[in-house]
């Protein structure tokens, strides 16, 4: 479908590049679901991490470097922030998510969005490096685990508050 390929298209406008390497680019992301939310992305035409093989290993770790950067050029720390891939991508092109832990936004409206990030349906670099590492590849989660977890209450990811509704969780997140 078109919209898949939104990111893409992204790509290829220079002022969307934050920081440019030989391998991998920096943009910020489109519906930033935090103050700050970028994504890093391999030049290469990889769709997603479902095509990744341990050749790729030397590559997440640059993208990883990247992630690094640009927290560090916008002066945050790196605690501040989550660092990972979803389990369940919607758009083609790999793209790594640097994210504040904030979650303050107003493209933040879903349960759909806090889950994607806040259950295991967020894979940390540390671990999908890892799967990869001792796997070989990054296996789709069934359907039925993804349903389950985008169902999951809204707890908050700061403290135990568990809402009942997302503008509560967003009331919530402000005050942190
Ligand atoms: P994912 O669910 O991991 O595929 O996330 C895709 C991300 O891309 C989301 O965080 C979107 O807000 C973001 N996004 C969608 N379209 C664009 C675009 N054209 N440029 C930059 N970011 C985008
Ligand atoms: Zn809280």
């Amino acid at each position: 479908m078109y919209w898949q390929t939104g990111l893409i298209k992204s790509l290829l406008d220079p002022t969307n590049l934050i920081i440019t390497t030989d391998v991998a680019v920096v943009i910020a992301d489109k519906y930033p679901k935090a103050r700050h939310h970028y994504l890093v992305l391999p030049k290469e035409d990889i769709a997603s991490i479902f095509q990744l093989s341990k050749k790729h290993l030397p590559l997440l770790e640059e993208l990883h470097l990247l992630a690094r950067n640009i927290i560090e050029i916008r002066g945050e720390s790196y605690e501040s922030f989550q660092i990972g891939f979803h389990a369940q991508p919607s758009m083609q092109r790999l793209h790594l998510h640097v994210i504040s832990k904030d979650f303050v936004s107003s493209c933040l409206k879903t349960k759909k969005h806090w889950n994607s990030f806040n259950t295991s349906l967020f894979i940390t670099y540390e671990t999908l490096y890892a799967q990869l590492s001792n796997e070989g590849h990054i296996q789709r989660l069934p359907k039925d685990i993804v349903d389950e977890l985008l169902a999951k209450p809204l707890t908050c990811n700061q403290c135990a508050f568990v809402a009942k509704n997302m503008p509560l969780l967003k009331e919530h997140l402000q005050e942190h």
